[in-house]
């Protein structure tokens, strides 16, 4: 599993992640919260800001969540928080090696 970086901003605690990708027109412009945790998994998790959304369209927070999840394992790009630059997503590049560095 690669880190999260931003070739602008350098290394990120999170990325970030569409929706819409999930969720088609329910979730657009919702952005999840994507992070690699020190076994290889990935979270993801909805901003704080989006929570009253997701409330109010009583939507099934948890499990878009671990939708997102799976779909952000995945894919070969995420979006960078700081600089909304296009990211390497865990899925870019080579097919995974275990000699990673
Ligand atoms: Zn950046």
């Amino acid at each position: 599993m690669k880190d999260l970086k931003c070739d602008t901003c350098g290394n990120l605690t999170y990325a970030l992640c569409d929706g819409y990708a999930i969720g088609d027109t329910l979730l657009e412009g919702i952005l999840f919260e994507i992070r690699l945790t020190n076994h290889g998994n990935v979270l993801a998790s909805v901003q704080e800001k989006d929570l009253p959304y997701f409330r109010s369209q009583r939507i099934d927070r948890a499990q878009w969540e671990k939708d997102m999840a799976e779909h952000a394992s995945v894919t070969d790009t995420l979006t960078c928080p700081m600089c909304e630059a296009d990211i390497d997503g865990p899925g870019a590049g080579e097919s995974p090696s275990l000699g990673n560095a």
